[in-house]
């Protein structure tokens, strides 16, 4: 069985489901790392500082999320990105 295959909204490249970090809208419209598997809406992003760059700069959330009021600490994301890495 495949796993299943989503694409990253920082480089647009697609990966194995397990390879990727999802992340969705918290609280105050905040983007943030889904560590709990909240259901909703969600994106998709490499585990990488650059990805997450990309993602910020080409206001990828924005649009995955089809809003535009959102809130998005870059450090903060790049951390909780970083650190969960790996982890399906
Ligand atoms: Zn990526």
């Amino acid at each position: 069985m495949s796993a299943p295959i989503r694409t990253c909204v920082g480089c647009g490249a697609t990966a194995p489901r397990g390879a990727l970090v999802r992340v969705r809208v918290g609280d105050g419209a905040r983007v943030m790392v889904d560590t709990t598997w909240s259901g909703g809406r969600g994106a998709w992003l490499h585990p990488a500082g650059a990805c997450l760059e990309r993602a910020v700069r080409r206001r990828a959330f924005a649009r995955a999320f089809r809003r535009a009021d959102l809130a998005c600490d870059g450090d903060e994301l790049r951390a909780r990105l970083t650190s969960s890495g790996g982890r399906d």
